[in-house]
C-alpha cells in the first residue's frame, strides 16, 4: 500500500519510532521508511535501571530489533545521525552536517532527557542521571561495593536504581519530598508497601529535598532540607523526571505546551508532521492529556501514527498500563488508580502475589498487581468493558477472575 506519502522519515529510534516503522510495514505500507537516530542503534530503555545497570545484560541483548530486522522490513536505519531541523515546506529534513533528506511525512519520536534541576553543585561528575546506555555505563562504574549512594527521587526510576544499587552491595539513601512516592499511579496502600520495601532492604528513606551539592574531591556533600549537617556520599543519582525533547518541534513552529501537542491520530499542528512517544501530549475534545512517559504508551502511539499514515482506523484504545521492577518484585498498574473512590485488596499485602482494584461508581477503573500479571490482564478487560464487578468476589482469591469477566 502507498498512501500518497511515499517517503516517511522517523526522527528517533526509541520504542515509539521503531513501533511506527513496524506498524507501517505490518499495515502493508510500500513506500520508503527511514529511522534516524543519534545513538549507536535502537535499544530498549527499561533495562537501563534494571538488568543492564546490574551488569546482567549487554547493549546488544536489549536491542529493540535484531540488526537484520531493518533489512528484512526494508526500513532504512541511519544511526549516529542527528536531525538539526524539519524543513517540510522544502520537502524534507536537515541533518546536523547540513545534508537534506527528502520526506513526504515526518514522524517525530524524539523522546526526552533526564531532568537535571539547577541546584548548586549539580554539575559534579559524581551526580548522575539515567536516560541513555552511556548514562547507565557511567553509573554502573560508580556503583562499587560499599559505595555511599544518594538517590534523589523515589519515583519509578529512582526506586529501581536504589534497588539495583542494593543488589550491587551499595549503601543507599533515598530522599523524596513525597511521603508516598507514586501513590497517584498505584494507590496509597500499595505505594506505602512499596516504599516500606526500601527500608526492609536496608535503604534509609528521607522525607525531604536536596538543596545543594558540594564536590569535596573525595566525595560529594548533599545538603538536605531540615538536616543541620550535610551528608557525604560517593555517588548521587537524580531520578526526578524527564524533560521532553521538543526542540525540533518548536523550531518548526509546531504547537508545543510542555510536550508536542498532537491530535488522537498523533498529528501535530502541521499535518505533514506526526509525533509519538514520551514528548507528546494528546488533545482529546479540547483537553490536553498529560504526557504518558511509559513504554507501552509509546508503542501504542507508534501504532496509531502508522494507522493515520495508512489512512486506516487506529487500533482500539485500551486502559494505560505500565510496569516496574524493584526489590525482586514485578509491579504492574493498569487504568487510573487516582480516579478510584474505593479500593479492594485481593490477597494479602506483601504476599507472594497480590493485587488491588480501584472502583468508581461500581466499576473497576484501575488495578495494581505485584507478581500477578493475570490479575492485571483481567483488570484491563474489566476497565475496557466498564464491567460492574462484585467487590467481595473480587477480593476473594478463590474466585476465578475469568469467571468474573464472564459476568
Ligand atoms: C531508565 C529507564 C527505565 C524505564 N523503565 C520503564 C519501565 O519499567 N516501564 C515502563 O513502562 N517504562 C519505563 N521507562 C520509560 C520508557 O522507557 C519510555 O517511555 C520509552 O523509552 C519512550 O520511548 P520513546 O521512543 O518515546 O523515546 P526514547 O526511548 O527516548 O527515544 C527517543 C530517541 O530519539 C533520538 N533523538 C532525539 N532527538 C533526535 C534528533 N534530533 N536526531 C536524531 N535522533 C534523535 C534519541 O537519541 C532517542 O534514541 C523507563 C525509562 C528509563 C529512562
Amino acid at each position: 500500500m502507498t498512501t500518497g506519502s511515499d517517503r516517511i522519515l522517523i526522527v528517533g529510534g526509541g520504542i515509539a519510532g521503531v513501533s511506527t516503522a513496524s506498524a507501517l510495514r505490518a499495515g502493508g505500507y510500500e513506500g520508503d521508511v527511514t529511522i534516524i537516530d543519534a545513538g549507536e542503534f535502537p535499544y530498549d530503555r527499561p533495562p537501563l535501571s534494571k538488568s543492564y545497570l546490574a551488569g546482567a545484560t549487554d547493549l546488544k541483548q536489549i536491542a529493540l530489533q535484531p540488526a537484520e530486522w531493518y533489512d528484512n522490513n526494508r526500513v532504512q536505519l541511519r544511526t549516529l545521525t542527528t536531525v538539526a531541523a524539519l524543513r517540510t515546506a522544502e520537502g524534507g529534513i536537515e541533518l546536523r552536517d547540513g545534508k537534506m533528506l527528502p520526506a513526504d511525512r515526518v514522524v517525530l519520536a524524539t523522546g526526552g532527557q533526564a531532568a537535571r534541576p539547577r541546584l548548586p553543585g549539580v554539575d559534579s561528575d559524581r551526580v548522575h542521571v539515567l536516560r541513555t546506555s552511556d548514562d547507565a555505563d557511567r553509573l554502573r562504574d560508580a556503583l562499587n561495593r560499599g559505595a555511599r549512594v544518594l538517590v534523589v527521587g523515589g519515583g519509578l526510576i529512582g526506586a529501581e536504581v536504589a534497588s539495583t544499587a542494593v543488589d550491587l552491595s551499595c549503601d543507599v539513601v533515598l530522599v523524596d519530598p513525597e511521603r508516598l512516592p507514586i501513590a497517584a499511579g498505584v494507590g496509597q496502600e500499595v505505594a506505602a508497601w512499596l516504599h516500606g520495601q526500601h527500608t526492609s532492604r536496608g535503604i534509609e528513606t528521607i522525607l525531604g529535598a536536596v538543596e545543594s551539592f558540594t564536590d569535596t574531591g573525595t566525595g560529594i556533600d548533599a545538603t538536605i532540607t531540615g538536616e543541620a549537617e550535610p551528608r557525604t556520599f560517593d555517588v548521587v543519582v537524580l531520578g526526578v523526571g524527564m524533560v521532553p525533547e521538543t526542540t525540533l518541534a518548536k523550531t518548526a513552529g509546531l504547537e508545543v505546551d510542555r510536550g508536542i501537542v498532537v491530535d488522537p491520530g498523533q498529528v501535530t499542528s502541521n499535518p505533514a508532521i506526526l509525533a509519538v512517544g514520551d514528548p507528546t501530549r494528546v488533545r482529546y475534545a479540547g483537553v490536553l492529556a498529560p504526557r504518558a512517559e511509559h513504554w507501552e504508551a509509546a508503542q501504542h502511539d507508534g501504532q496509531r501514527a502508522a494507522a493515520t499514515l495508512l489512512g486506516v482506523p487506529a487500533p482500539a484504545g485500551t486502559a494505560p498500563w505500565f510496569w516496574t521492577d524493584r526489590h525482586h518484585r514485578h509491579i504492574e498498574a493498569v487504568g487510573c488508580m487516582a480516579d478510584a473512590q474505593m479500593t479492594v485488596l485481593r490477597g494479602e499485602l506483601g504476599a507472594t502475589a497480590f493485587s488491588t482494584f480501584g472502583f468508581r461508581d461500581g466499576v473497576v477503573v484501575g488495578a495494581v498487581a505485584v507478581d500477578d500479571s493475570n490479575a492485571v490482564r483481567a483488570a484491563r478487560r474489566m476497565i475496557d468493558r466498564a464491567l460492574a464487578v462484585d467487590p467481595q468476589r473480587l477480593a476473594d482469591t478463590a474466585t476465578d477472575l475469568r469467571k468474573l469477566l464472564r459476568g
